[in-house]
């Protein structure tokens, strides 16, 4: 996808930028300050209506509050979303204070310590059990608290979901439980003391290919209807994952969201439902309902040439926008889209290389982008930043303050 592409997502009026139909320019002066996030609430609010037309109507949709922890964030999600997942007492904090019912969130990571563990359990939320001993504490806990605390165990599956950006199943992982361990884990299981709902399985992160993901769903599918028999009691909660993805870079196509909908339905309302009639099946997507809504805004603070090429320094950097540096999980190093906020449509004067504020060659916003003539005072804005931004960045190093937020 072009760069002139995520402008037009966003809108402009006059040439300037638009998030939630303020001219970024202006938005600056609200906020007060330079840098800062904002994230456009109609565009979150869309991009969940885009997902509910393509999905089936059973399915209950899910956000990964890991994406985009913001509270305002996170509260104007809960009215449009059926399920949070959290991976933190913390984000499980921002998540019960949306009013939500504990019974709609999951918690999910490896490592939960026994202190997020009697949090969850006294929350009433289903616990996203990562291997044979975290079980062993849940059930533990439950007896502590008197309560019998509601688990589902997330699977590491045989699989990985090919292209993906991030794996997180298949061959050794240090995500859930093997499957071909489950049987017997199950087999201990005392209904007694913890209620097992059934199962999480979640391989991938970051993948724009329809027939992958569809790919990995019915072997997901497979494995769960594989898995059910083992569950003691009856298999109420099945949490298909997500790993939807945005388009990044500028080879980055579009997810076809109709096509991975329509094949979803037939999995969910054709094979999972008839077989598993009491489960609530979800998926839970980060990114995908987010990302492109946010936009991380800078300004610049100087302008040089150095032996032929131009750099614009931007107040901002990697310590707030680590993933547009490229150095969260990218192999090659590529662009992030980028635009000058208040010249958003006018047309490129030659390439500068964009760079932080930080005293460190890591700090790269945009090598060689094709901008018009930059000037100090300059707001530049780049694009998908309302996922894995701020909370997903080296806010302390080098001791600058950090960025506000807003949700516009
Ligand atoms: C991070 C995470 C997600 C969200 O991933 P995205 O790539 O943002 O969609 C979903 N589920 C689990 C368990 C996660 O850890």
């Amino acid at each position: 996808m072009r760069t002139s592409d995520h402008v037009a997502a966003h809108g402009t009026t006059d040439g300037r930028l638009l998030v939630g139909g303020v001219p970024v320019d202006r938005l600056a002066e609200r906020v007060g300050s330079t840098p800062f996030f904002a994230y456009d609430r109609a565009l979150i609010t869309d991009r969940v209506a885009e997902v509910r037309a393509a999905v089936p109507a059973s399915l209950r949709l899910g956000y990964a509050v890991k994406a985009n922890p913001m509270p305002a964030v996170v509260q104007h999600l809960a009215g449009l979303v059926d399920h949070l997942d959290v991976a933190s007492a913390g984000e499980l904090a921002v998540a019960l204070d949306t009013g939500c019912d504990p019974g709609s969130i999951s918690f999910a990571g490896p490592g939960k310590t026994d202190a997020e563990l009697r949090r969850a359990v006294a929350a009433g939320v289903t616990v996203e059990v990562e291997s044979r001993t975290e079980l062993a504490r849940l059930v533990r806990t439950g007896k502590e608290l008197a309560l019998r605390p509601r688990a589902a165990v997330r699977v590491n599956p045989s699989f990985a979901v090919k292209g993906s950006g991030m794996r997180m199943g298949g061959g050794p992982q240090q995500f859930g439980v093997d499957a071909e361990a489950i049987p017997s884990l199950l087999g201990e299981v005392s209904e007694h003391d913890v209620d097992v709902v059934g199962f999480h399985v979640f391989a991938g992160s970051q993948n724009l290919s329809a027939d992958i993901l569809v790919q990995a769903l019915e072997k997901t599918v497979d494995l769960v209807l594989e898995l059910a028999p083992h569950v003691p009691g009856t298999v109420e909660y099945v949490n298909l994952g997500g790993g939807w993805g945005i388009p990044y870079f500028e080879k980055d196509q579009r997810l076809d969201l109709a096509a991975l909908g329509s094949r979803l339905t037939d999995l969910v309302d054709g094979r999972l439902a008839p077989a598993l009639p009491e489960a609530t099946v979800v998926i839970e997507l980060g990114r995908y309902l987010v990302g492109e809504a946010g936009l991380y805004v800078t300004r610049v603070v100087d302008v040089k040439e150095s032996r032929g090429r131009s750099y614009a320094v931007v107040d901002g950097g990697m310590h707030h926008q680590l993933a547009a540096s490229g150095n969260f999980g990218q192999v090659i190093r590529r662009n992030y889209p980028v635009a000058l906020a208040a010249r958003a449509t006018e047309e490129p004067a030659g390439p500068v290389t964009v760079v932080g504020c930080l005293c460190t060659p890591l700090d790269v916003l945009g090598e060689e982008v094709d901008l018009p003539e930059v000037e100090v005072g300059d707001l530049v804005a780049v694009f998908q930043a309302g996922a894995y931004g701020l909370t997903a960045s080296p806010t302390a190093f080098l001791g600058h303050p950090a960025p506000a937020e807003v949700l516009v």
